[in-house]
């Protein structure tokens, strides 16, 4: 399951200018701020590579990035900029539920959910929806090195918040991760996750 080479294929606009090569793929997706960009440059040990745009009002692109020459993983639109109130619903675009719906190529949706901070209705009603179009998702939480003083939760509350609410309101149990960026936690984990449902 290790990464050995990673290479950015392209942006594409619309769903059906992604590549067409068929090789498996992995999306991720998140809320912005999540930390998805700090999360592919762990997982790619490349500081360079994830270059996406970050500003809200930007055009929103798919990038796919080519790993071991065998896979992709795909850096898809954050959603719910705080600025941006009319992208805060599931309509966060046409253009991504477009992708999740035709992308034949594509093995799961690595949902990332900030584990700092308590479940968000947002991400919540994301669950959902993957989960009642039937599209496999695995829970991606990330920030799990943020230790909450006070009266915050902790990230394994807020774990265990998030689940119980997805399992309890969509009846949905998706396979999950802990990760951090800051220490490296589930890198491991989640290259080996990908490469099982690879090969599944
Ligand atoms: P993106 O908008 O989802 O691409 O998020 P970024 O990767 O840019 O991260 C957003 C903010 O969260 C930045 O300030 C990061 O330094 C911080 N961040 C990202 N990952 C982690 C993590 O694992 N632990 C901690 N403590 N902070 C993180």
């Amino acid at each position: 399951s290790k990464i050995k080479q990673v290479e950015f294929v392209g942006s594409s606009v619309r769903p059906k200018d992604c590549p067409k090569d068929e090789r498996p793929e992995f999306a991720m997706l998140g809320r912005s701020n999540v930390g998805k960009s700090s999360l592919i440059n762990t997982l790619v040990r490349k500081k360079e590579v994830a270059l996406t745009s970050k500003k809200p009002g930007k055009t929103q692109l798919i990038n796919h990035f080519l790993v071991n020459k065998s896979w992709y993983l795909v850096d898809l639109p954050g959603y719910g900029f705080a600025n941006a109130p009319e992208s805060a619903r599931m309509d966060w675009s046409s253009f991504t539920k477009g992708y999740f719906l035709n992308r034949e190529t594509l093995v799961a949706v690595l949902l990332l959910v900030d584990a700092s901070v308590p479940p968000q209705k947002i991400d919540l009603d994301c669950a959902n929806w993957l989960g009642r179009n039937n599209i496999a998702m695995t829970l991606v939480f990330t920030k799990c090195d943020k230790m909450k003083g006070g009266k915050g939760k902790r990230p394994d509350e807020n774990i265990k918040s998030f689940q119980e609410l997805i399992s309890r309101n969509y009846k949905i149990h998706p396979p999950w991760i802990m990760t951090s960026s800051s220490t490296g936690l589930g890198r491991d984990d989640l290259l080996l996750h990908m490469s099982q449902l690879r090969n599944y």
